[in-house]
């Protein structure tokens, strides 16, 4: 995936003043490029003149499969009305940067010839312009190109871009219905492919059931050796530990020849299987796929597609749940795991194979990875369908080690603190209507899903250090008729 770069100018300054603006803008591509920061290389489209000129860069970014946003720069200035129909047309995250070429004013030497060719800080004023009047959804930012924080927040569009593209084609698998009688994993699945891309599909067990048919005795003992050689055995169970293995070769090659990026079980429904999916889902969520329990396909498509936003970027990602509260007078934090499926991206302590009950839905002892959560800044991310549309809210968090040893806990878990704090911040979590299921990543932040949110017309709530009750509510209700009167 790539950057288009698009410059904005006009003809009145001559070809000498246009070259020196493509000249620029060489160096700079090249320099940001270089700098390590963002995940993504940026090309220089062109140094955009006139109406036909913008209106063919945006149709070709369009049909590029290459090409996972724009970024546009005003140089000079650039009359935009040239752009209304190039930016009507344009289907890509659209980024627009507002910056400079030279980091200070030549003070000794600067005359009218300069002015003339480095006049961003007008002519991106003229650009801004254009956007807000055609309300494009877009992400703006602003600072020195060559500046660590300028770059950071180009890489979180460039995260958020990664995701969108990651999202239009993703497919969801659902292994059973959903868990019975519960309201937040449901929403419109018509409504998730209008605004998401996503298709999501019933697939009866039995299905799985014919894969693991087909899978050998030799593929399971291989994995188990993979499997092994990078997890801890702690168990003596390796008839359980293979079951798992051999679930996951057939939900993979189920996964793989369907495309899928994500799927979910149910452990209300698993006809034909003798245990519910635990380790299988573990591991392949550590290689990418989303995931979420109990049929909860928005949880399980948003857990992949973060990952998606996640390469090239430091920390796990892992499909989680608010399960139990810490409460002491002072410092309360939440204890998040799941029944059993935790990716291992998010582990702190080399995860170790068990063999544990699980009493819930009846069947076998099932492996799983156990292992501590990492520490440090993070964000829970829940999709809700709040009825005509969807709202994403996000929390942010601070991971910590657990405060002491669990011994009779038979599941990996992480431990956090809410901001501000858990009062405040469970109170508007509920106040919104988060759900229990979340994607938790260290590798993205509320900033990147805020991007996404904007690229893909999803109203956003974000609960983190400022966040106040009486605001938040002002902020529902608005959002309530906002939303109304848009759809
Ligand atoms: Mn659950």
């Amino acid at each position: 995936m790539k950057f288009w770069l698009v410059t904005g100018s006009q003809h009145l300054y001559g070809k000498e003043t246009l070259d020196k603006v493509a000249e620029n803008v060489k160096i700079m591509t090249e320099k940001m490029n270089q700098s390590g920061i963002m995940q993504y290389p940026i090309v220089p489209a062109g140094v955009v003149t006139t109406p036909a000129e913008i209106t063919d860069v945006m149709t070709r970014a369009n049909n590029d499969t290459e090409c996972g946003g724009v970024i546009t720069f005003m140089h000079t200035f650039s009359p935009s009305k040239m752009w209304i129909d190039g930016l009507m047309k344009l289907q890509k995250p659209y980024c627009h940067f507002h910056t400079q070429f030279g980091r200070e004013i030549p003070f000794d030497t600067i005359d009218m010839d300069f002015m003339n060719l480095y006049q961003s800080a007008h002519g991106d004023r003229e650009h801004g312009y254009i956007g807000a009047r055609l309300r494009m959804p877009r992400k703006v930012v602003v600072g020195y190109w060559q500046d660590k924080e300028v770059q950071q927040e180009l890489a979180g569009f460039m995260a958020a871009a990664a995701g969108y593209r990651a999202s239009r084609k993703m497919k969801v698998a659902r292994f059973g219905d959903n868990m019975r009688y519960v309201a937040v994993t449901e929403g419109d699945k018509v409504q998730a492919q209008i605004a998401y891309g996503w298709d999501v599909s019933y697939y009866p067990l039995g299905d799985l059931c014919k894969e693991m048919e087909g899978v050998t005795d030799a593929d399971v003992d291989r994995r188990f050796d993979e499997v092994t050689s990078v997890y801890t055995l702690a168990t003596d169970n390796i008839e359980s530990v293979k079951y798992q293995l051999k679930t996951e070769i057939a939900l993979r090659r189920f996964l793989e020849r369907g495309n899928f990026g994500a799927f979910t079980t149910d452990f209300e429904d698993l006809y034909g299987l003798r245990q519910l999916p635990g380790l299988a889902c573990q591991l392949l969520m550590a290689d990418g796929y989303g995931f979420a329990g109990e049929g909860d396909w928005k949880t399980a498509a948003l857990t992949g597609i973060v990952k998606s936003m996640s390469v090239g970027r430091k920390g796990g990602t892992a499909f989680m749940e608010d399960y139990t509260y810490h409460m002491p007078e002072s410092g309360a934090m939440v204890l998040g795991a799941h029944m059993l499926e935790v990716c291992p991206s998010i582990a702190a302590t080399k995860p170790e194979i068990k063999v544990c009950p699980l009493g819930i839905g009846g069947k076998e002892p099932p492996a799983r990875l156990i292992f501590d959560g990492s520490e440090g800044e993070a964000v829970c991310v829940s999709l809700i369908d709040i009825g005509g549309r969807m709202r994403m809210i996000t929390q942010d968090v601070i991971c910590q080690a657990p405060i002491r040893k669990m011994p009779n806990l038979p599941v990996a878990s992480v431990m956090w603190k809410p901001l501000p704090d858990l009062r405040t911040a469970a109170k508007a979590w509920i106040l919104a209507g988060g759900a229990h299921h979340t994607v938790l990543s260290f590798a993205v932040n509320a900033g990147i899903m805020s991007d996404f949110a904007e690229m893909t017309g999803t109203e956003i709530i974000r609960i983190g250090e400022n966040t106040d009750i009486d605001e938040l509510k002002k902020e529902l209700r608005w959002n309530d008729i906002y939303y109304r009167l848009k759809n």
